[in-house]
């Protein structure tokens, strides 16, 4: 079964607590599990960068409820292509607040931010952004994703 990502960059309507950051995280594990979506969501500066990996369908869907939450606004699509293997696998959804993180990752948040440059459409791929994620694996929490359904289901 053909898998996608999606990417994307927003402002926070408000500041956000870790308790807050991690109830808002595991709905959204709960969630993702039952729709086979993997990622990350960063939160640093103010803003929210979170990737989504999975299906075409329950992807799409999940993004437009995301996209119309008014915890967040200014909402800028940055990666939006097919994906030979996921990044998260496992993970439903993996948080780090940047923010009370270290140097290095908030070095890497801004780097990753700054791997777009201005631009007006959503980018299929691209490499630097996937490997500045990857590296964000370490540091982040997850829940893995017992339940989460075969990629081929
Ligand atoms: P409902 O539960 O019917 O809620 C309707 C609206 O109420 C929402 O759009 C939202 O604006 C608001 N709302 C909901 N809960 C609260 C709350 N506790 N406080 C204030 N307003 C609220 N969902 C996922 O399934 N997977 C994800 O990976 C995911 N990531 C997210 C990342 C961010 C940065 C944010 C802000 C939200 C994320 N969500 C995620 C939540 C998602 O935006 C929806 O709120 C959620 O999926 C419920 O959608 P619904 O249409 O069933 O909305």
């Amino acid at each position: 079964m053909a898998l996608f990502h999606m990417l994307y960059l927003s402002r926070s309507t408000r500041d956000w607590t870790m308790a807050e950051l991690a109830q808002l995280v595991a709905y959204s594990q709960r969630r993702n599990e039952q729709d086979g979506l993997t990622g990350l969501l960063l939160y640093g500066r103010g803003h929210f960068l979170q990737l989504l990996e999975g299906r075409r369908q329950p992807l799409l869907l999940t993004y437009d409820r995301i996209a119309r939450d008014a915890r967040h606004t200014d909402i800028e699509l940055l990666l939006d292509g097919p994906i030979p293997a996921r990044v998260f696998e496992g993970w439903a959804m993996g948080l780090l607040n940047v923010d009370q993180s270290g140097e290095v990752d908030r070095d890497r948040f801004d780097r990753l931010i700054a791997a777009f440059g201005p631009r007006q459409e959503p980018q299929a791929e691209n490499a630097l952004a996937l490997s500045l994620l990857k590296e964000f694996r370490a540091h982040a929490t997850a829940r893995p994703a017992a339940t989460r359904l075969p990629d081929l289901a």
